[in-house]
């Protein structure tokens, strides 16, 4: 393992941070139990001080296909596994297209687009060295409980890609905020969408500093140039303030705040 400096202001999809000293994990090193595991940090919003941080190597990054098992490692980039499932004619990953991250991020997110999630295609997860069967894992809407690192992952494979589901799909992200974002800010509340509650407020549009309520999307923060993790938690802050206030509905962020 060595130290890496990484610039989240250029590495994070939210362009927000500084740059920071990461240990690179590699392939049989002990995995240290006091640091906190990023991925491709399209979900996280970096503080000023975040905790000690530590990710995976290039060494994480494979894919092996034995007996209709797919096993997959968690710092590989969802963009190079839809590819994969495209070249050799696998089914199930279509959604991951344009997901944003690596299979890490998406397993410890349960990420997903509609009805479709990383845990509905999952057998199992390698965790701190164990295989564990996807049914022993809890898990649900954007929530997994991994409880440690998940170095690789395996599937079934399924035949058959879907080139029209992951059309349909693409086109889903036409609506979607091209400015640097961290994706949706807040998980859906049951019944009802994160978007449309801070619209109801009138915060679709509103802005501190660079960092703003998405016009295209309300519950996309995205960042216009310079905004700053302060602006970020304020804009956060008042939102899940104002939606409790009008509606009495507690927003949860689905962003990481580190
Ligand atoms: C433009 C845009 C669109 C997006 N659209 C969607 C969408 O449609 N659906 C959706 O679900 N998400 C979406 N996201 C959010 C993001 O793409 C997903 O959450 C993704 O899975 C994050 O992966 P990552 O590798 O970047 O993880 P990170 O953001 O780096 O980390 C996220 C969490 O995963 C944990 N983690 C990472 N790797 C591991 C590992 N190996 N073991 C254990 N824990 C790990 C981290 O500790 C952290 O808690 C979007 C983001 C952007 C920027």
């Amino acid at each position: 393992m060595f130290f890496k400096t990484i610039d989240f202001s250029k590495y994070s999809s939210i362009k927000v941070g500084q740059p920071t000293e990461v240990l690179m994990i590699e392939k049989g090193d002990t995995i240290p139990k006091d640091r906190y595991l990023i991925g491709g940090a399209n979900n996280l919003l970096i503080s000023h001080s975040p905790p000690p941080l530590m990710i995976l190597s290039k060494d994480f990054a494979s894919i092996e296909e034995k007996d209709n098992i797919l096993t997959i490692g968690t710092a590989m980039p969802t963009g190079r596994i839809v590819s994969y499932a495209k070249k050799h004619n696998i089914a199930g990953f279509e959604f991951c297209s344009k997901l944003p991250g690596t299979l890490g991020g998406m397993l410890a997110m349960n990420a997903g687009v509609k009805s479709y999630e990383i845990f509905n295609i999952l057998h199992s997860v390698e965790i701190d060295g164990k295989w564990i069967k996807k049914t022993e894992i809890a898990h649900g809407y954007r929530f997994a409980k991994l409880g440690g690192i998940a170095t690789a992952a395996k599937f079934k494979r399924i035949n058959g890609f879907d080139q029209a589901l992951f059309n349909e799909l693409l086109a889903l992200r036409s609506n979607q905020p091209h400015d640097p974002s961290a994706g949706s800010a807040f998980k859906n509340p049951e019944g009802d969408h994160a978007g449309r509650l801070i619209e109801a407020v009138g915060l679709k549009g509103f802005r501190k500093g660079d960092m703003t309520w998405s016009e295209v999307h309300a519950n996309f923060l995205v960042n216009l140039g310079d905004g700053t993790f302060e602006d970020a938690k304020y804009l956060i802050d008042l939102a899940k303030q104002k939606v409790l206030e009008a509606f009495n509905i507690e927003l949860k962020e689905e962003i990481k705040i580190l």
